[in-house]
């Protein structure tokens, strides 16, 4: 069941993702254990390394999905994962889905809006990442209510 608290940090994960350099989809992505935020991320490229944008394919090699980024950096500066909630605008693919499972995540919520405004590429992976988390006992949650925020998805603003 989606709370006033999930939408809060889903409406900040909206606001980090704002941060993001990719010029197709701001993702933002926000991690919690027991309603404090323990990490926030953004899809962005890897320590200093070049912002590369174009062509799309290199920039799918290189770019760190924010789901992976918040959870490594939240490990980095020694919080654990296990059993925490992360949040994010879009979420997730079946890459980030199978190292969210084995980094402890009790639970994912995300946006409907962007779940349904996906590819189809996409979006198969996003479902199978939905049916890993359903094998490993991960919650998986869609908010579709308005939650008043802006975000940028595949190309333009939209209100979510
Ligand atoms: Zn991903």
């Amino acid at each position: 069941m989606i709370t006033e608290i999930d939408k809060n940090f889903l409406h900040l994960a909206c606001i980090v993702s704002k941060l993001s350099p990719d010029d197709s989809v701001k993702n933002g992505a926000i991690l919690t254990i027991d309603d404090i935020m323990i990490g926030r991320a953004w899809n962005d490229f890897p320590g200093k390394t070049k912002i590369v944008l174009h062509p799309k394919g290199l920039k799918r090699e290189r770019i760190c999905h924010a789901e992976i980024r918040v959870v490594s950096k939240a490990a980095k500066f020694g919080f654990s994962t296990q059993g925490s909630t992360l949040y994010a605008s879009w979420a997730a693919c079946s890459n980030c889905s199978k190292y969210l499972i084995d980094f402890g995540i009790k639970r994912v919520v995300t946006l409907k809006t962007t779940f349904d405004k996906s590819s189809d590429s996409w979006r198969e992976s996003i479902e199978l990442g939905i049916q890993m988390f359903q094998e490993a006992g991960v919650i998986y949650e869609l908010c579709d209510e308005e939650i008043g925020a802006q975000l940028f998805f595949r190309g333009e603003w939209i209100s979510v």
